[in-house]
């Protein structure tokens, strides 16, 4: 059988049409196919390999600390420098009241360790969440996530959950002393990349501030220089009460993070004991490649030229298929017509050397959040080959 065949035969699936591009290589800001060609990266593990693949100083930082250990023990008890480092690294580069890092194996588990800390720290049960908002695909994320078509298979969900619209003024009735908690993106990615009014968001935290309410900040896609600075929220002008990290937080390894104060943080050690716990979150070799990634990224500077690079995408990409292009630095989408449209033109890509996909709300969408590295020849060659692809399917 081929691996084609076996990977649809054995690996748990979940389209009835998956990309099947298989990966041979990845290197900088390419994937190398099975016949050894070369693709443009253009959505990066989708918002993961912000520093490229195969970063040197990550592999290194990953081999060392594979020579001094694995997994020893769950999640909080024994100190384990990879973990320690990475959570000081973290905690200096947020504001004081984010100072107390929680490490978990992924976004979605951010998103639940999040959600029961606001719980259990304001012993209150009400969620506000968005319509068209992801926060990830377990029980308790998915009882969060905008869209019925995604939930409706999986309910009975997470009770005391009510979904508001972005920019819409009628949430901030809906934040008093009941509500444990408010829990949005500071940019809608899978809605195609949607970005709030700085002002409604501004609002928002006053409101929470005013009520107890816990604001939690899912910049699981956002973070790590994507917008053109270290967190989106720095931009908005907003500190949220408890923070989501996940994607390129590892490095290009597995990993989430929800971040606190310590004082919230501190209410999962007692009523209950444990009140949130994890084998794996935290793992060794995560931090270590996680730690790495995040001082190549600073001592590069890379989110400086940020802006530049996504002025060039809308410099390059002109064409009249692309009804919209909406961007906040480099998480960009491309509106088509249609997912039809989308779909032929994301498929063109792949041929002619491209790699992209589309957004889970916005299906008429194709995502670009390349690596952060792409430089201006690469992202000129990028949309030689979209633009070539849409003329040739349309
Ligand atoms: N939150 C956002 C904004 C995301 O984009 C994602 C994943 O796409 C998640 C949460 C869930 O992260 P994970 O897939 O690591 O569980």
């Amino acid at each position: 059988m081929t691996q084609r065949e076996l990977f649809l035969q054995h690996v748990g699936q979940t389209s009835e049409t998956p990309l099947c591009f298989e990966v041979t290589k990845a290197e900088g800001i390419y994937l190398y196919d099975e016949h050894g060609k070369a693709h443009i990266d253009l959505i990066g593990g989708i918002s993961v390999s912000h520093i490229g693949h195969g970063n040197k100083a990550v592999l290194k930082a990953i081999h060392e600390q594979v020579d001094r250990y694995l997994h020893v023990m769950v999640y909080g008890e024994v100190i384990q420098s990879p973990q320690v480092q990475y959570a000081t690294a973290l905690a200096e580069c947020l504001p004081q009241s984010l100072n107390s890092v929680y490490f978990t194996n992924s976004g979605s588990e951010a998103t639940e360790g999040a959600l029961k800390l606001a719980k259990r720290f304001t012993g209150r049960s009400r969620i506000l969440s968005f319509k068209n908002s992801y926060h990830g695909s377990t029980q308790g994320a998915l009882s969060v996530m905008g869209s019925e078509y995604w939930q409706q298979a999986f309910r009975p969900l997470l009770p005391d959950v009510y979904q508001y619209t972005y920019n819409d003024d009628a949430v901030l009735q809906a934040i008093n002393t009941e509500t444990a908690c408010i829990i949005l993106e500071p940019i809608q990615s899978e809605a195609g990349v949607i970005i709030p009014d700085p002002h409604w968001l501004q609002a928002i935290r006053r409101k929470c501030s005013e009520t107890g309410t816990l604001l939690i900040l899912d910049e699981i896609q956002t973070a790590f220089g994507r917008t053109g600075s270290l967190f989106r929220f720095e931009e908005i002008g907003i500190i949220p009460d408890i923070l989501l990290l996940g994607k390129a937080l590892g490095g290009g390894m597995p990993m989430g993070a929800f971040i606190a104060s310590i004082d919230l943080m501190n209410t999962l050690t007692h009523d209950p004991v444990l009140g949130h716990i994890t084998t794996f979150g935290g793992h060794p070799v995560c931090c270590a490649a996680g730690l790495a990634a995040l001082s190549f990224l600073k001592q590069e500077n890379l989110t400086e030229g940020i802006i530049q690079k996504e002025a060039l995408f809308h410099e390059f990409l002109q064409h009249p298929a692309i009804t919209r292009i909406n961007s906040c630095g480099l998480l960009m989408a491309l509106h088509f017509d249609s997912y039809e449209t989308n779909k032929k033109i994301i498929d063109a890509c792949i041929r002619n050397g491209a790699f992209t996909d589309w957004f889970l709300f916005a299906p008429h969408a194709l995502r670009l959040a390349p690596p952060l590295t792409i430089d201006e020849s690469a992202i000129r060659q990028a949309c030689h080959i979209i633009l070539k692809s849409i003329d040739e399917v349309l």
